[in-house]
């Protein structure tokens, strides 16, 4: 079946691609071997050159990769931007740390020396999502290319051409060939490529579902794994949150990439006293977000990736108001072209309800009102999910102390979760397992190797 790069915001058809067959797939797993017997010894400096003028291509050409991003996957073009500029700070952040992070280490030991030396492990694959084009992809590569594997990327069928782009950019930045490679495969092209020998991690970001079967296939085979899957993310207003601002904060994690992000704030529990306050201004701010097309610098809300997703979101709020839940905003989709559903916000939300514990991909929000901090914690707790979450109080000691009792990878004091280049990035429970980002995301896929002597 082809692979088809369509336009959500207008529907059009932009491009379609043949995908590679099983037999170029696994030649491709061969060549990023060889690549990889070369590329594993070359040296820290000489990988840095080429990532560094990776970062430079970024800073340079961030309008054209933007549009692109928008273009396929509907993303408004000011976070499309910000997304590019993002892949430019990665990037730097390995060029310039790796030599330190992966440098030998020695351990203390009595009567002898004993030091651990990290070394690459071979070919990664990759399986990436959609909601981050190119920041999911460079977020897996850049740390890899400098430990010294080399990678094969199989990213999502709704965006073809940035993986397209990707590939074309890295090798103008003067990565070696198949040092990364675009996989344009089926998804049951994905085991086979797993079960190469010559395949030595599996790094997955994307739904539970994906995640699992992907996980298992290399499990199967003794092969270590990252999965960065979905989350549900609470947000905890305390009755001391300054309510103005934490209604910004609201709208700015709830909307975050038309709420299509892992780390979106889901789940917004309030602890009474400001509950009143707090849906009120959240409510006034969501309804006068402004919808139109992600192309214009203006819009506030653009459409979700694709059709299917918003038929998708449509359907999980639906079964959740059928099932008794309250909208006091949207609820619905818009009357009009491209895959655009309106900003919602859900009360009355219970237990046995399909958005209690699923995830909402999309403009939707869902509102609890708690009696305590205790409460406040226990519900924020009660998820499959465990990937971030935030606390709003103009205590930062209180929140720093509640933050150890929440299940989560990342909490935030007083912000939505987001991503830096320097912090570790990652959650627990069916969120996944590992980190990316930071000094962590480098040690993954490397072989922590002892060396004993006398
Ligand atoms: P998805 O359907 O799981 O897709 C992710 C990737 O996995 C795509 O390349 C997809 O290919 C592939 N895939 C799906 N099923 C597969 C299978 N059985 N075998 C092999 N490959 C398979 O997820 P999505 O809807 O694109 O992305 C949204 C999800 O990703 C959300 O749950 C979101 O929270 C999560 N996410 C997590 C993070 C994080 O860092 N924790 C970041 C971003 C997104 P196709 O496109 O061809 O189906």
């Amino acid at each position: 079946m082809s692979i088809v790069s369509i336009n959500p915001a207008t529907e059009e058809t932009l491009k379609t691609y043949q995908p590679m067959t099983k037999d170029q797939a696994l030649a491709a797993v061969q060549v990023a071997d060889t690549a990889y017997q070369d590329w594993k010894n070359r040296s820290f400096s000489e990988r840095r050159q080429i990532m560094l003028r990776l970062a430079q291509i970024f800073r340079e050409r961030t309008d054209e990769f933007a549009q692109l991003i928008t273009l396929e996957m509907g993303k408004r073009i000011e976070e499309s931007r910000a997304e590019i500029q993002f892949c430019a700070e990665i990037t730097e952040f390995y060029a310039e740390g790796a030599a330190d992070f992966l440098a030998d280490e020695d351990m203390a030991v009595e009567d002898a020396d004993a030091q651990v030396q990290y070394a690459p492990i071979g070919v990664l694959l990759g399986v990436m999502p959609w909601n981050f084009p190119f920041y999911q992809v460079i977020r897996f590569i850049a740390p890899n290319l400098m430990a010294g594997n080399t990678t094969l990327v199989r990213h999502a069928s709704n965006v073809p051409q940035c993986a397209e782009k990707i590939e074309e950019l890295l090798q103008e930045a003067g990565l070696p060939a198949a040092v990364f490679t675009n996989l344009r495969i089926p998804h049951e092209f994905v085991k086979p490529i797993i079960e190469s020998p010559q395949v030595r991690g599996v790094s997955l970001t994307g739904s539970e579902r994906a995640g699992s079967t992907v996980a298992s296939l290399a499990a199967a085979k003794i092969k270590p794994t990252v999965l960065e899957l979905g989350g549900n993310d609470p947000f905890i207003v305390l009755e001391d949150a300054d309510v103005a601002e934490t209604v910004k904060m609201a709208v700015k994690g709830r909307m975050v990439n038309t709420g299509q992000s892992c780390v979106g704030s889901k789940r917004f529990i309030l602890v009474e006293s400001v509950a009143e306050a707090f849906t009120a201004g959240f409510k006034q701010a969501m309804s006068e977000l402004k919808m139109g097309d992600p192309m214009d610098p203006a819009t506030e809300v653009g459409p979700l990736s694709t059709e299917s997703a918003a038929v998708k979101l449509a359907k999980q709020v639906q079964d959740t108001l059928d099932a008794g839940a309250t909208a006091i905003l949207g609820g619905d989709r818009p009357d009009c072209q491209g895959a655009y559903y309106n900003p919602t916000i859900l009360t009355d939300v219970t237990p046995e309800q399909p958005s209690y514990d699923q995830e909402l991909f999309g403009p939707v929000a869902t509102i609890y009102v708690v009696k305590d901090e205790q409460a406040a914690l226990e519900l924020a707790n009660d998820s499959s999910y465990g990937l971030g979450g935030s606390i709003f109080t103009q205590d930062i000691a209180r929140g720093r102390r509640l933050a150890r009792s929440i299940d989560t990878g990342m909490v935030f004091i007083n912000q939505p979760t987001n991503s830096q280049a320097e912090l570790p990035f990652g959650g627990t429970k069916n969120s996944g397992y590992g980190r990316e980002l930071s000094k962590f995301g480098i040690y993954e896929f490397v072989n922590k190797k002892l060396i004993h002597s006398p």
